[in-house]
């Protein structure tokens, strides 16, 4: 059975498919469906014991709270609240549940759910909008802490797209989200979907969807009226996954992708299977020296294991130049190495524009990155940077002028972990100098698609994506990865 966000993708793609010129529209709902209202609950509760110097809240927590965001009352009953007390919290959490302080401070978005509308957000011609009970005098703040909160996903909200309840809180919500939808007909979008953890709420909007071409999602978290008023066909989920949103034929066709390892056979296989353009080996100098063998770990590292099978650099060219492949290699020595390479590359008439050479800066040094530039200038020449990282957000003159100085070297790619704190901070930083980047170390498929929803200029990963059906296996560093078995025969007669 489907997911409700695989439905979506598909009704995504089919109302694209009917209607390719039309500016498409999603709507969300805010509270309870791009924000978990347990946190701001948490926080006033909290505040009310700081600013009353009682302990009715301490030991709370936000797994604790069950209850939807205008039932406070019940889990005060249910942490066992004195009667006398409870008037007083109710009093406090009335007034400041709405207070700017608590929306700025408070707000939380649910996990994954700023990645699906930034995914919407970079397709072509489609538009996210906010179709919120929310009142209008809060518009102002709903803008800022939304923005807030999408910013290291790059995700944008603008006034245009936010309908709001012109009437006072509360009042006529699910007529007022019915009246969202037309609003935004009116001004000439397409509604394909909306998103609301209020089944009264996409009930109503189903009364303004006589063909059904607005697909409501329920956004099963917590919510305050009754299932039963659920219109038919809506379809229901809790987990914004984008690994079922996000189809591999979808993918932005302008970040490079690069499979990671291809140092064995079974990889290598699996890599000309795919549609990935790069392949990434470790190359380094057999233990006689006669040959470039690719091979993540040092033999001092990893002794040589009589079941190896070595696969040799000049075994592959032939195969991934006959398939119109490209070659990234990570260059593991110094010395002789650069040199037997390029020779190599030479030798099989290899094109600049389909190599790419990775090192380290201390291990090639000044030297080994100019004669990487002089013999291919049209290639991608790469060093990881993960070193300099600390320093690019507290001295950014100085990381600037050491990657003006790398690039004067021939370097035109730089490289970070996807594991790097502030990374959407990092990556605009650099991206602002007008160098180019990539990410790497991207651990399964979730993490992928979070990285190409940052838009690098490439990325790469061991592609060990089952629901992909890609059982990359990385360069044998042993990090954990997926492996398929085949269980049995299946008799088709
Ligand atoms: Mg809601």
């Amino acid at each position: 059975m489907n997911s409700w966000m695989k439905k979506l993708a598909l009704h995504y793609e089919k109302t694209r498919r009917l209607y390719p010129e039309d500016r498409l529209m999603i709507l969300f709902d805010i509270d309870g469906t791009i924000l978990d209202m347990r946190h701001m609950i948490l926080h006033v509760l909290k505040s009310f014991d700081q600013n009353h110097s009682t302990h009715f809240f301490e030991n709370l927590k936000l797994g604790d709270i069950t209850v939807h965001e205008n039932q406070a009352e019940k889990l005060l009953a249910q942490l066992k609240i004195p009667r006398k007390s409870c008037e007083r919290i109710l009093r406090w959490y009335e007034t400041h549940r709405w207070s700017t302080e608590a929306v700025l401070v408070s707000h939380r978005p649910f996990v994954g759910v700023m990645e699906v509308i930034r995914w919407f957000q970079m397709q072509p011609n489609t538009f996210v909008g906010l179709n919120t009970g929310r009142p209008d005098y809060l518009r102002a703040e709903t803008l800022l802490s939304l923005n807030k909160l999408g910013e290291e996903y790059k995700v944008q909200f603008t006034d245009e797209l936010l309908y709001m309840n012109p009437h006072e809180w509360e009042k006529d919500v699910p007529n007022v989200k019915a009246a969202g939808v037309l609003h935004f007909q009116k001004s000439g979008y397409r509604v394909f979907a909306m998103l609301d953890n209020e089944p009264e709420n996409l009930n109503s909007v189903s009364q303004v969807n006589p063909y059904g071409e607005i697909l409501l999602l329920h956004a099963n978290t917590i919510f305050e009226s009754k299932r039963k008023k659920m219109p038919t066909g809506t379809v229901r989920g809790k987990v914004y996954d984008i690994t079922e949103l996000i189809q591999e034929k979808t993918l932005p066709r302008h970040i490079q992708f690069v499979w990671h390892g291809v140092n064995d056979e079974a990889n290598l296989k699996q890599f000309l299977g795919s549609s990935i353009r790069w392949a990434e080996c470790d190359a380094r100098l057999s233990p006689n020296e006669n040959d470039i063998i690719l091979r993540h770990d040092a033999f001092h590292q990893t002794p040589l294991n009589d079941e190896e099978e070595l696969l040799l650099l000049k075994d592959i060219l032939h195969p991934l130049k006959a398939m119109g492949r490209s070659l990234k290699l990570d260059l593991k020595e110094n010395g002789t190495l650069v040199g037997r390479v390029l020779e190599l590359l030479e030798a099989h008439r290899l094109d600049g524009s389909h190599l790419w050479f990775n090192g380290g800066v201390d291990l090639l040094g000044e030297k080994g990155f100019r004669k990487l530039k002089k013999a291919y200038p049209s290639a991608i020449i790469q060093c990881p940077i993960d070193n300099i990282m600390p320093v690019i957000l507290t001295d950014p003159m100085k990381t600037r002028k050491t990657l003006r100085k790398l690039q004067d070297w021939g370097i035109n790619r730089f490289s970070i972990k996807w594991h790097t704190a502030h990374l959407r901070n990092v990556l605009d930083r650099i991206d602002w100098w007008g160098f180019e980047v990539n990410i790497y170390n991207v651990p399964n498929l979730e993490s992928f698609l979070k990285a190409v929803l940052l838009m690098p200029r490439s990325i790469t990963a061991d592609f060990n994506f089952p629901k992909w059906h890609y059982f990359g296996r990385g360069s044998g560093e042993g990090h954990q990865h997926y492996e398929y078995s085949l269980t049995r025969l299946s008799r088709t007669a």
